[in-house]
């Protein structure tokens, strides 16, 4: 096994030799060397060459608990030692599944009482499309299957949760969306608003939705799933109008609403869940990441008492992983939940951490290059634009000064991504306010000095 001593250039060109890594242009990637991670704590990660770097996307939304700790690591270590591995599929259980899905029924909102488990969000999300379908077909309704989703909404990699998903540079691979799934467009005021104010704009798009159900015949529409707050679209906080609005048609053509809470789920918008932040009341929530802060790979599906009671009297359930409530994830999950309980993080990060980032990230809008300072919680987004007031684009294609601003963040030793010109952050939660001071300094000079480039290179 190679050490976290050996020379950066030899991991890289292993890395390049054998590991092909999601989400990325291999050969590009492989010609420059991938920025090797060899240890992390609390916010900050190191890399190969010695750097600490603030990780303002907390991994990839999901160490919500911060790095580094040891009682999640203690658990996993015990419960491998006590039971690696065993099944719920045929008439069996053990501990770590039972007490982790009353703990989350507990933590969920209203009658989601009823969990099951997944390995990641993007098969959470294939057992959702599943569970609505047969939900219907179980009550003699086989033809209520479509699902209707947002463009620029994401719900992960897999066949179905990529077509669930409205990225259309994923849909161009792999002959993508498969049947029965429609899109309508998302609440992105700033980019699609044109001259209507933000809540006349969050009407009309809640009102696509109706559109679409009409269109396609109630009847045929079996869920409509969207995240509460876009994520990696890029932090799209829909306006106040929208989910109201949302919730009334729904209620209207009786179609069950998913909540992606992949992103939002523990903790993310300084509730427990996304849904209780924008007032909405799903009837299957997707979850993962948070769950176990990324410590071990888990996904939940969270269900309603009415969706689970069809679901369990209609036979068999004909879905399932071999690592659906893996004992090591789920006992990880666990001690996760309780650390995020009882140090009181979740509810720290909703009163205290979240308001005190909102005053430093909208503080960045005094920059000239920056339009749009959005926030919900823990998770943010910031527009680059040539002219605020217009909501102008550069002439540069979408994305060439976003991405020169992520690599000026690295560059200052700060993790924030880009989606497209939109720059965003979703840091652990556990992050104190002298780190978020730091965050916000960092993020300054970045864009900064991505605005003394973009003048330089004449994109402006
Ligand atoms: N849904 C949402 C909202 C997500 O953000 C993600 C991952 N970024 C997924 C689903 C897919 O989860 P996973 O990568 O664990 O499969």
């Amino acid at each position: 096994m190679l050490t976290n001593h050996a020379p950066t250039a030899e991991l890289q060109a292993i890395d390049a030799a054998h590991h092909m890594h999601p989400f990325t242009a291999g050969a590009e990637l492989n010609a420059k060397g991938a920025r090797v991670i060899t240890r992390a704590n609390g916010v900050y990660l190191t890399d190969s060459d010695g750097n600490e770097i603030l990780d303002g996307m907390a991994g990839l939304w999901c160490v919500n608990i911060g790095y580094g700790r040891e009682e999640l690591a203690d658990v996993a270590a015990q419960q491998m030692r006590q039971l690696p591995f065993y099944n719920t599929f045929f008439q069996t259980t053990h501990i770590p599944a039972l007490t982790l899905a009353k703990r989350i029924a507990e933590l969920a909102p209203g009658d989601l009482n009823h969990v099951f488990f997944n390995g990641s969000g993007s098969d959470a999300n294939d057992t959702n499309l599943r569970m609505v379908r047969h939900f219907w077909a179980a009550q003699g309704k086989p033809e209520k299957q479509v699902v209707i989703s947002r463009w620029n909404g994401y719900h992960g990699s897999t066949m179905g949760a990529a077509s669930l998903g409205g990225m259309k540079g994923m849909h161009a691979q792999g002959g993508l969306p498969i049947p029965g799934i429609a899109h309508i467009n998302q609440p992105d005021w700033w980019s699609e608003g044109g001259d209507m104010t933000p809540e006349e704009f969050g009407i009309a798009r809640a009102r696509e939705l109706e559109a679409k159900i009409e269109e396609i015949g109630a009847d045929k529409v079996a869920a409509f799933i969207a995240e509460p707050v876009q994520g990696a679209g890029g932090v799209i906080v829909p306006p106040d109008s929208y989910w109201p609005e949302i919730n009334r048609i729904l209620a209207k053509y009786d179609i069950l609403l998913i909540a992606d809470e992949v992103i939002c789920g523990f903790g993310r918008t300084g509730n427990w869940f996304g849904s209780q932040t924008m007032g909405m009341t799903p009837d299957i929530m997707t979850t993962a990441k948070g769950l176990s802060s990324g410590y071990a790979p888990i996904g939940a599906s969270i269900v309603s008492d009415r969706v689970a009671q069809v679901i369990n009297e209609a036979g068999d359930f004909n879905h399932g992983y071999t690592y659906s409530a893996h004992p090591v994830a789920a006992a990880v999950a666990l001690e996760n939940l309780r650390i995020l309980d009882e140090e009181g993080i979740v509810e720290r990060a909703g009163k205290v951490t979240a308001p005190y980032l909102k005053a430093k990230w909208e503080g960045l809008g005094d920059h000239p290059m920056v339009g749009d300072t959005k926030i919900v919680g823990l998770m943010a987004s910031l527009a680059l634009t040539p002219n605020k007031d217009r909501r102008a684009n550069f002439a540069a294609d979408a994305g060439t000064v976003g991405l020169i601003c992520r690599e000026r963040c690295f560059a200052n030793n700060l993790v924030m991504r880009h989606v497209g010109d939109r720059m965003i952050i979703s840091p652990p939660l556990v992050i104190s306010e002298s780190e978020i001071d730091l965050l916000a300094e960092r993020a300054w000079k970045a864009i900064d000095e991505t605005y003394q480039a973009v003048r330089e290179q004449g994109l402006w």
